[in-house]
């Protein structure tokens, strides 16, 4: 596999199926001031209606992934946002998938949004947003699940989401900054 390198691509954020403007925008900006590059926004593209499961309600994320990498351009990272409910056989849902080190990483919003016993603030929410786009991109430039207390670790629930660090620990910190600036 060749590893995705920062420096080499150019990084792209595209809607999957129906998702707002802002919210595009706003992720856009969040990786720019994040990676310290310019990050495009390309025209929407429509989930494939074969990922989708009728009995679930939900669309396969793998089948997503392979949809994306017909759609990926060469010498680019991409960061596909769905408003769509994901799954991979044997887990529930998930909140979002990548291709480790490929380059390619889907975020949901849609559990997001999900009040967890509190009403949602717009603060919460983007905050999680930030989250799940740093940890998407990260596995998608190669970074594994952490044990720490680091974006990386693995979140099963949105209670998880909201308790783990907004930001890297030290050791991915500086893994992702490898693939930054190799
Ligand atoms: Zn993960
Ligand atoms: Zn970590």
């Amino acid at each position: 596999m060749t590893r995705f390198l920062l420096t080499e691509m150019d990084i792209a954020v595209v809607p999957l199926g129906g998702v707002g403007k802002n919210e595009i925008e706003g992720i856009a900006r969040f990786l720019e001031g994040k990676l310290g590059r310019k990050v495009g926004i390309r025209e929407g593209i429509l989930p494939s209606g074969r990922a989708f499961s009728q009995k679930r309600g939900q669309f396969d994320g793998e089948i997503l992934l392979a949809q994306l990498s017909g759609y990926k351009r060469e010498g680019e990272a991409l960061l596909a946002i769905t408003d769509e409910d994901l799954f991979v056989p044997g887990l529930n849902f998930i909140f979002g998938i990548s291709k480790i080190g490929g380059g390619i990483a889907i975020l949901s919003l849609r559990r997001l949004r999900e009040a967890a016993g509190r009403p949602l603030s717009r603060q919460r929410y983007e905050e999680r947003v930030r989250k799940e786009v740093l940890h998407e991109v990260g596995h998608a430039a190669g970074l594994t699940h952490c044990k720490d207390d680091c974006v990386m670790k693995f979140s099963n629930s949105i209670y998880e989401v909201d308790e783990k660090n907004e930001d890297m620990c030290d050791r991915h910190k500086s893994q992702f900054l490898q693939y930054l600036n190799p």
